[in-house]
This record gives structure tokens, C-alpha cells and sequence, in this order.
């Protein structure tokens, strides 16, 4: 494919020096999905596309590119950034595993589809000072689709009942009704509650997300568990979740 100009709407994360005074960064836009570009000039002072390319900065770029390999920004347009999440360590390490998640589920410049939004939405509520750590398993949860790997959580495996008390069998991968506790022998004896709280999250749309209130105690359980998923599905080992358990401990 020829080179061509092409303007993307998208979102910069993870910036890393580049020859002599470049940075690539990625950007994870709208309709042709996540791709690194080098910003030329972008550490010499006063370099307004240094400027308009800080982590988390978003908003139209036009960008160099052929659709493959590293692509070149050549300007922008109307970029803001979510400055809280820039400058709270908390909220930057929430967003920062948050994208690491979704880097790793989709190759170069595939489209990632919905995940945009969600992914907009979950920084955008992290930055305005919402619960991060629920709008962080909120996003666990429903880009295991994006791997491959999601658990069936709106039936039970065994008899498809969607309403009742449930369990999760890490092994089958799904939620088990209380009729059949005694049919499996593999699940993890959770607390009903923690349960309903994975259910909610993998299944209601973010934008619902405002209006739930959550003990700590259950919000700390349902992590735990959704932590084990990664674990046992992916085993992706991310330094950004490795910063964020730490940070969690203080
Ligand atoms: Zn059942």
C-alpha cells in the first residue's frame, strides 16, 4: 500500500525516546485500532507535536502511514488532555494497565471495534475521579472477549438458569446455579454477592456503571477473583499490573 495522509481520531498512550530526539508513542484510535507512530523533533524544546503527544493527550492527529510498521505524525487537531490521569499516580496506574490490557488483546492496526469506546469511557471516568478499581475490572472482565477466553457468565453451564444464587468454576469457566452446586466438582465456593458483582460488571454497558455502589470489602473479593482469570486464561505478566498490586498494598 502506498504511503497517504490520514487523519485518525485516537488517544496517546506509552512514550519511549526514539533516535535522537524523537518519541514513539502509540495511539489507540477510533477506526483503524492501536499503531505506534514517531513524533520527529518531539523532545526538543518547544515542539508542539512533543506537546500534543503527552501520555494520555487525545484527539485528532494526521498521521504518515501505509497501515503497517511505525507511522509518521505530521500535526493535529483539537487535542485535550486527561490531565488527571497524568498527574495522580493512582489514576495513572489504573490507566496505564488499563491500555496494557488492550495493547496486548489486538495486533497493529486492527480495528478494535466497541472496545474504543469502552476503553474512552472506563479513562475518561477514571480521570474524573470515579472508582477506578471497579471501572478497572469492569474493563478485566469484558476484554476477555477480545482474547478469546471469556467465561460464560450470564447462564449456568449446566441448565442455563440466568436468575438465582451462583458460583464460578474457574475450571469450566462459567457460573454454576445453586440446583447445581452438587453436579460439578471443581468451583470455588465464593460469596453469592461476589458472584453477582463479576456478573454485573461483564454484563451491564459502562455507562450504567454510575449508579452502582460497592462495599470495598466485595470490591477487593471480586478483584481477587478476576485476577485469578487472567492468571489461569492468559498469564500475560504485565509490569503495569505488577505497579498496580504494588501500589494497591500501600
Ligand atoms: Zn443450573
Amino acid at each position: 500500500m502506498a504511503r497517504e495522509l490520514c487523519e485518525v481520531q485516537g488517544l496517546i498512550f506509552k512514550r519511549k525516546k526514539y533516535k535522537e530526539a524523537d518519541v514513539l508513542t502509540k495511539i489507540m484510535t477510533k477506526d483503524h485500532g492501536i499503531f505506534t507512530i514517531d513524533v520527529r523533533g518531539a523532545l526538543r524544546p518547544k515542539s508542539r507535536l512533543g506537546a500534543a503527544t503527552l501520555n494520555f493527550s487525545y484527539g485528532k492527529y494526521i498521521v504518515n502511514t501505509n497501515w503497517k510498521g511505525i507511522s509518521t505524525l505530521r500535526t493535529f487537531k483539537d487535542v485535550k488532555q486527561l490531565d488527571q490521569l497524568y498527574l495522580d499516580l493512582t489514576k495513572n496506574a489504573y490507566s496505564s494497565y488499563v491500555l496494557d490490557l488492550l495493547d496486548h488483546a489486538f495486533v497493529e492496526y486492527k480495528d478494535i471495534g466497541s472496545f474504543y469506546d469502552l476503553i474512552m469511557k472506563a479513562l475518561l471516568k477514571i480521570n474524573s475521579g470515579e472508582d477506578a478499581a471497579i471501572i478497572t475490572q469492569m474493563v478485566q472482565l469484558k476484554l476477555l472477549n477480545a482474547y478469546g477466553v471469556a467465561p460464560q457468565l450470564d447462564r449456568c453451564l449446566i441448565c442455563g438458569k440466568v436468575q438465582g444464587v451462583f458460583d464460578y468454576s474457574m475450571e469450566l469457566g462459567g457460573i454454576i446455579c445453586s440446583d447445581h452446586f452438587n453436579s460439578v466438582s471443581q468451583r470455588m465456593h465464593l460469596d453469592p454477592k461476589v458472584v453477582a458483582l463479576i456478573r454485573t460488571l461483564a454484563l451491564v454497558d459502562i455507562d450504567r456503571l454510575g449508579k452502582i455502589k460497592i462495599n470495598p470489602q466485595l470490591k477487593k473479593d471480586s478483584g481477587k477473583v478476576i485476577d485469578r482469570m487472567y492468571v489461569n486464561y492468559l498469564d500475560l505478566n504485565l509490569k503495569t499490573k505488577k505497579f498496580l498490586d504494588e501500589l494497591a498494598l500501600f
